[in-house]
């Protein structure tokens, strides 16, 4: 089923102010909250929809390449592409929309629907600088991290206040009215464990800093700015807590030759005067190596050269974008004796006279036949 657009899920418009887009968003909040509306899946579904908009939405970066690329900006990884946000992500979102009070504190806040939560480290983001070749292909990337893990001699021991649970229970006054709320353990932070005994150079938590090389796999097609996750490959959390996540942001070097728009390519070839009337054969880069193209005799300056399948692979796997080549006739500025009294024998030469036909498009006529 194709996904809901973002500022339709929130019923706002794409000019919403940053404000607009929290009121709208704190109201459907509200209304699909899970606490209101016990055992209702589709509730829960809607609750985690408006959720994910919201995230997007009320981050500019996010919300611009939304604005551009819409959900494909988002998808293999980038942020929600597998199961949507969990439940305790989108809690973690509560303190900025409900302000302080009930939600939020302790390691990445609110307990859930009960039953004990595991701590989890937090993230760690990188910039990872691919070349065009490197995007089109996709790669193995090694980075070297510096993350936080248990330091080797550190012991727990179950939290003595909450009993191992990780959360206390309370009644509180929220906007949703009184209710009762599980809140993280404040003594273990939620993680139902606290330490017994850890080495010297361990910190509060019984983690240390590692560097580690840890390999990333890029699939081919990836955007500038694009966030892919690796899970479980951030700091370690205390105890029995699960790893945080590396969230790699992609950093599209400037290719010498290569233009992107999308997943189609660009190259400006220069032939000379000669060459356009004669015809010739060209070396030029692609992200696959070098390909040798033919130059008919007579080819017009703004010729368009369509190599179809030699751009970028689509991030969804739905086939390859084109390489475009664009001819530009390099016209000399000066000129020696013999060559001016050449072209000047030719200037009124009735062969030399432009005689457009309808295969000499104009160039708007050209892109609009590029892009239908
Ligand atoms: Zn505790």
């Amino acid at each position: 089923m194709a996904k809901k657009d973002y500022y339709d899920v929130l019923g706002i418009s794409k000019s919403a102010s940053a404000a607009e887009i929290k009121k709208a968003y704190r109201k459907k909040a509200i209304e699909h909250h899970p606490d209101k509306n016990p055992d209702d899946k589709g509730a829960e579904a809607k609750f985690k929809e408006a959720a994910e908009a919201y995230e997007v939405l009320s981050d500019e970066n996010k919300k611009a390449r939304y604005d551009q690329y819409g959900h494909q900006a988002f998808e293999n990884g980038g942020g929600f592409g597998g199961g949507g946000m969990n439940m305790d992500d989108i809690f973690s979102q509560f303190g900025d929309i409900f302000g302080g009070g009930g939600f939020g504190g302790g390691f990445s806040g609110f307990g859930g629907g009960g039953g004990q939560r595991r701590v989890k480290g937090s993230n760690l983001r990188i910039r990872v600088k691919l070349t065009l070749e490197e995007i089109a292909n996709g790669v193995e990337k090694k980075i070297k991290v510096k993350r936080k893990v248990q330091a080797p001699g550190t012991t727990y021991k179950t939290c003595t206040t909450c009993h191992g649970s990780g959360q206390v229970t309370r009644i509180a006054n929220t906007i949703l009215g009184r209710m009762q709320t599980s809140a993280p353990c404040n003594v273990c932070g939620g993680a139902g464990q606290i330490i017994d005994k850890k080495p010297a150079d361990a910190d509060a938590q019984g983690l240390k800093v590692s560097e580690e090389t840890v390999s990333i796999k890029i699939p081919a097609g990836v955007v500038d700015g694009m966030q892919l996750k690796v899970s479980g490959k951030g700091n370690e959390a205390p105890g029995n807590g699960i790893s945080g996540d590396i969230i790699v942001v992609i950093e599209e070097e400037q290719h010498e030759k290569l233009q992107r728009e999308g997943d189609n390519l660009h190259y400006d070839l220069y032939i000379s005067y000669s060459d356009a009337v004669l015809g010739t054969s060209k070396e030029i880069d692609t992200v696959t190596g070098k390909v040798r193209i033919k130059v008919e005799a007579g080819v017009q300056s703004g010729k368009i050269l369509r190599l179809r399948g030699k751009g970028i692979p689509s991030i969804n796997g739905y086939g390859r974008g084109d390489l475009l080549v664009h001819v530009n006739v390099w016209t000399p500025k000066t000129l020696n004796k013999q060559q001016r009294e050449f072209f000047e024998s030719m200037q009124e030469d009735e062969h030399f006279m432009p005689k457009p036909d309808s295969s000499d498009k104009s160039f708007f006529e050209k892109v609009k036949d590029m892009f239908s």
